[in-house]
């Protein structure tokens, strides 16, 4: 059994990137820029938004951080979005999720310029994934596919199991394993007898959010086992899967935290870069 070190394949990624930052930087005197819309977040969320926007410093992105209170109204919000469109010295947009009750989501996600949507916000990209165009997949969901290319496991023809259909995770997820040929079933809370259909899975990925939910019975033996939660329990990150006793049937696992966490970040960078290719390098 192998566990997952998220961490190096982030930091590998992040060398890279930082390299061609270095080298667009050189030729274009311009730094990729990336601009974070935070609308009335908890402490944790603000906290891991500052971190995330610090790394991205560190590998030469400008971060530009917009905290906005909870009860800002979604026009103002709209407005926002839309000067952050228009500024050339800006390449990418991330409006972090989720957003106050009051603010309507669909407006918000189809207002990002489809350029700068470094998560996949805007409907026109999944539909642009969904057509088999990943320029902007989300980041989370490529970081799984990143995470499973890197330990050099196979995608064509397996059986993958995604137990999670959020716009965010799941769905787009489901549509990039697709691209890659394997033959994907999305689970989800209406799902009659998970463990039924997780059994199956040669490659199983927990994206439900509900701490010890994939229990050793439900997995196959040998299965690659891909955790995406993030939970708290007991003032402890925890993800979907009982790591544990999984651990011992899985022929590969990611560990939460320390697995899919520390990729996503890395390919939130690595979508600026493009992002600001796709702008600023016109050849
Ligand atoms: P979400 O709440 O929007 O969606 C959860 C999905 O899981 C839903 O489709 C729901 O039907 C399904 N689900 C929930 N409980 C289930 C159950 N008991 N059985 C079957 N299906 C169930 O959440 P999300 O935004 O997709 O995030 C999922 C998890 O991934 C969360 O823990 C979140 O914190 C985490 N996350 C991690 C990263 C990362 O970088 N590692 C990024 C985004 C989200």
């Amino acid at each position: 059994m192998v566990v997952i070190d998220g961490k190096k394949i982030a930091s590998g990624i992040q060398e890279d990137t930082k390299k061609e930052i270095e080298e667009l930087k050189a030729k274009y005197h311009q730094s990729p820029c990336l601009a974070t819309v935070v609308t009335g977040a908890d402490d944790p969320t603000k906290v891991y938004v500052k971190k995330r926007g610090k790394m991205c410093e560190e590998i030469g992105i400008i971060s530009k951080m917009h905290s906005l209170p909870e009860d800002t109204k979604e026009k103002d919000v709209l407005e926002l979005i839309g000067k952050l469109n228009n500024d050339e010295k800006i390449h990418g947009i991330i409006v972090q999720l989720p957003l106050p009750k009051h603010i309507d989501k669909r407006k918000i996600s189809e207002a990002v310029s489809p350029e700068k949507d470094v998560d996949c916000l805007n409907p026109l990209n999944i539909g642009r994934l969904a057509s088999g165009d990943e320029t902007f997949a989300p980041c989370t969901p490529k970081a799984v596919i990143t995470i499973l290319g890197k330990s050099g496991i196979e995608i064509r023809g397996k059986e993958v199991v995604i137990v999670g259909r959020s716009r965010i995770v799941g769905r787009p997820l489901a549509l990039m394993l697709i691209n890659r040929d394997a033959t994907v079933t999305v689970c989800h809370t209406k799902t009659k007898n998970l463990e039924g259909h997780t059994k199956n899975a040669d490659i199983l990925i927990a994206a439900a959010g509900s701490p010890n939910l994939i229990k050793e019975n439900m997995v196959k033996e040998n299965a690659v086992v891909v955790d995406v939660g993030i939970n708290v329990v007991n003032n402890k990150i925890v993800g979907d899967v009982d790591f544990e006793n999984v651990k011992n049937k899985a022929s590969f696992i990611t560990p939460v935290p320390g697995g899919v966490g520390p990729v996503t970040v890395a390919m939130l960078m690595k979508s600026t870069v493009e992002a600001f290719k796709q702008q600023v390098v016109r050849e």
